[in-house]
Order: C-alpha cells, then structure tokens, then sequence
C-alpha cells in the first residue's frame, strides 16, 4: 500500500507497517497488543485524548475542521464547555512563547516510511523543518514534574511515556528516507493542561538516540514473531484489555495485595 496521511491509522497500514505506538502496546502488553490489531479490542479514550488532538489540530492549520468534526464540545453560542474550555488557552500559551514557536515551525504531518531492522516502519512528524535542521514532536502531559513508578525506579514522563523511543526511530527514519549522515535535532513540545498551562521544549543527545535503537533491535523479532502469529501473545494480567478478559481461578491471601 502507498501510505498516506489518510491511510496512516488504518487497520492495513498497521499491519503492514511497524509504529513508534505500536511497537510500546507490544512492550506493554502483547495480548492487549494484538486484540487491537485485530479489532478485538479498543481502547478507552479519555478526555486526555481530546486535549492532544485538539493541540494537534491547532498546530496543522486544522481547527476548524476539528471543531466541525468535533460539535460536543460546544455550547449552542460556540463556545467551548467548562470543562473543555482551557483547551484554547493551552494554544494561547504555545501561540505566544517565541522558542515554542521556533520549534514547531516547519511542514506539519509528515508521513515517512522505510525498513529498519529488517521490517517496514511508518512514522507521522508532527512539525519537520529539515531546512533548519529539526523535527518536533508536539505532547499534551497533566503536568510537568509527574513521576511514575516503572517497576525498578522512578522515571519521568518522557521517559515512562516511551517518548525517547519516538525520538530515536523517527530521527533514524528521517536519516534513513533521506540518506543523510547526521541526525536532525528532534524536539518534544510540551504543553500542560493544568489549570494555568505550563510549557517546555526538550531536546536529546546521539547516545539517547543509539541506545534506543538498540533496544528496538532486541525487542523487535520476538514483536513480529507474536504480531505475524508464529508464537502466543502474553497477557500482561494487568491492564484494561487483561482485566476485561480475567476469569478468576483462585482465592488470594490479602497479603498478597500489593501496598
Ligand atoms: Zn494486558
């Protein structure tokens, strides 16, 4: 398939290609994973959702067609719901930081694709100024000093939300596409949907970029043996798929609970 803007969700481009999205729902859980592959399986969108695709939608020159698509939101006088209605102030404070701007700056939603690690990937770039030597990546976060418990140690939200990773594969995609040498510098565009917004701009380092390579060069073949069905996906136990499909099999001591 010749992929597209359009196409780029579908469930064939899914299949076909491997995501920076995709490949985290397999590191999380396989069986979750594949269900949504499958269309088994979709997940719960919360308000959260709403507010980065409204940002996006803002930052490709699109919010009026989102605002079309999107009427809920909406009071009869067009203004937007309370509870929706710091969503324009998140763009109000992107709109008026100059270095936010900088680096948002640039073509809007390029779809790029080609094979690394020896399986086609596809990724969407947010904002692409190849001519100014970035690329940038725009997040919407709760807030900027959240930390979150991985299992081992505490990590912050670039790095529990796998953004790292984006990082990684994108700037080697684009590197790949266009056969350049270096990387560009790829940006994380933060804003926070706090009740006053809050809003940074983050960049990385080449090693970053080398050791999350190599990490999606070890896990990737066991994701494509489970995604291709040569081996059984495995059930994480622990998350909204694993739970809807839990089936009791025991009693538990209440010692065993988790504190
Ligand atoms: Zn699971």
């Amino acid at each position: 398939m010749k992929l597209n803007k359009d196409n780029y969700f579908s469930a064939e481009a899914n299949w076909q290609y491997m995501s920076v999205s995709q490949y985290k729902d397999f590191l999380k859980c396989e069986a979750a994973a594949l269900a949504k592959l499958k269309g088994e399986y979709e997940p719960f969108k919360p308000d959260a959702f709403l507010a980065g695709s409204y940002v996006h939608a803002w930052n490709e020159g699109v919010l009026e067609e989102f605002k079309q698509d999107n009427p809920a939101l909406y009071k009869k006088d067009g203004t937007l719901y309370k509870k929706y209605a710091n969503l324009d102030d998140l763009i109000r404070i992107l709109e008026t930081d100059k270095l936010a701007m900088m680096a948002l700056e640039g073509e809007k939603e390029i779809v790029m694709s080609t094979e690394l690690f020896g399986t086609p990937w596809k990724i969407m770039i947010d904002s692409y100024n190849p001519s100014k030597g970035r690329f940038a990546d725009l997040k919407t976060v709760k807030c900027l000093d959240d930390k979150f418990w991985n299992g081992t140690n505490y990590e912050n939200f670039i790095e529990y939300y796998g953004y790292t990773t984006q990082i990684a594969v994108y700037s080697e995609i684009e590197r790949l596409v266009t056969g350049r040498d270096n990387y560009l510098e790829g940006l994380i565009v933060v804003v926070t949907k706090e009740d006053v917004p809050d809003k940074v701009v983050i960049g990385f380092d080449t090693d970053m970029i080398e050791f999350e390579l190599a990490m999606v060069e070890a896990n990737l073949p066991r994701i494509l043996e489970v995604k291709s069905g040569k081996i059984e996906p495995k059930s994480c136990g622990k998350c909204e798929y694993c739970k809807s499909k839990k089936k009791l099999t025991e009693i538990i001591h209440y010692k065993d609970l988790v504190i």
